[in-house]
């Protein structure tokens, strides 16, 4: 192992719905570099597209996990504890609200909706964590994902705002507890990729055309553009970034209206 490859690393990637997820780009990233995956899917509807994906990286355990039910979440690391008896990275890549909530305007969101969409968005980072943390080795690595929205009013983003913002300020403060192990947790904001959680968006394809015709590279985001940089913040080489929230979004975030 050299402080550029992954090579005997065990991580756990939660978020793979189909081949368009972002978990999907770090999954392939992370195997490219020689990690060892556990991967997860969401329930029955799921499993059938997330199956052969992990096939196709020879995951070497597959569990379903919905971060809402503890006991799912338990099994996973009850696995990891059996096979591996230990976690180097840990990527979490999920996030979740009621559409009604998602496509109203945040003034109008519900009690019960945003809770939700904090539990499974923000909160199960945490959940996560903790059941993570007695695994996780010296010098291993946590990453989250999260969007420009939490930085600055994006039209339709609505409860996510505040709920990325939320998640952001968790990725400084579990670095701050967890770094005295030597676990760094980072935060990727990505630009816009259509996927099937961006979808749920009011008006997601012309604020992806927008991005695309406003950021620097001018050109369009991929999975693999997030999954590059995620494997890079999971290598020995990035051993002193911790609590940072990296934009991967072809310089995007750099430029308002005109840039
Ligand atoms: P996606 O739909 O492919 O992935 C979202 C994942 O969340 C799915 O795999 C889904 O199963 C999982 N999920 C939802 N509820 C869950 C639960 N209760 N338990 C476990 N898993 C659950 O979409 P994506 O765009 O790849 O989203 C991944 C992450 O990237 C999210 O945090 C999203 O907010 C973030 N992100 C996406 C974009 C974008 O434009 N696509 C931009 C910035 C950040």
């Amino acid at each position: 192992m050299t402080r550029f490859d992954l090579n005997r690393k065990k991580g756990l990637i939660i978020g793979i719905a189909n081949q368009h997820s972002i978990a999907w780009g770090c999954a392939r990233a992370a195997r490219a570099l020689g990690a060892e995956l556990a991967l997860t899917y969401l329930n029955d509807k799921a499993r059938p597209h997330v199956e052969p994906l992990a096939a196709e990286l020879g995951a070497a355990l597959f569990c379903r996990c919905d971060v809402a039910v503890e006991a799912e979440v338990e099994q996973v690391f009850s696995e990891i504890e059996k096979h591996w008896g230990r976690l180097d990275f840990l990527i979490h890549s999920i996030a979740w609200a009621p559409l009604a909530d998602l496509r109203g305007r945040l003034i109008d969101s519900s009690r019960e909706g945003f809770l939700q969409a904090m539990d499974i968005s923000c909160h199960s980072l945490m959940r996560l964590c903790k059941r993570a943390e007695p695994l996780l080795t010296e010098g291993s690595g946590v990453i989250a994902m999260s969007y420009l929205g939490a930085e600055r009013v994006v039209k339709n983003y609505n409860l996510m705002g505040p709920v990325k913002a939320a998640l952001e300020s968790a990725v400084r403060y579990l670095a701050f507890e967890l770094g005295p192990r030597n676990i760094r947790v980072n935060a990727i904001s990505a630009g816009p990729i259509a996927t099937r959680a961006a979808g749920g968006l009011t008006g997601f394809d012309r604020l992806l055309e927008q991005s695309q015709a406003l950021a620097p590279l001018t050109r369009k985001l991929g999975i693999d553009d997030v999954g590059g940089s995620a494997a890079f913040l999971l290598l020995e080489a990035a051993a002193a970034i911790t609590g940072e929230v990296i934009h991967v979004d072809c310089g995007g975030h750099a430029c308002g209206p005109g840039g």
